[in-house]
């Protein structure tokens, strides 16, 4: 099972997973981000790797 893990504590709110894959992750109102499913279906791999990958502050990783 794949996994989303968010490090809150390294977010800085910019956004670009949200832009990336609107579906699975949300900037909240406390400006960090909201991991919408941390364990989503294969089929969104290829989204959320280049979602991860576009976190500036490498604030977001995939698993399994
Ligand atoms: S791209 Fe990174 S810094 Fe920006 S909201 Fe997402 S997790 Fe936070």
């Amino acid at each position: 099972m794949m996994r989303i893990e968010a490090d809150r504590t390294k977010c800085e709110g910019l956004g670009m997973c949200e832009a990336m894959a609107p579906d699975h992750f949300e900037v909240g109102d406390d400006g960090t981000v909201v991991v919408l499913n941390e364990q989503p279906d294969e089929e969104h791999r290829t989204e959320l790797t280049a979602a991860v990958d576009a976190c500036p502050v490498l604030a977001l990783a995939l698993r399994g």
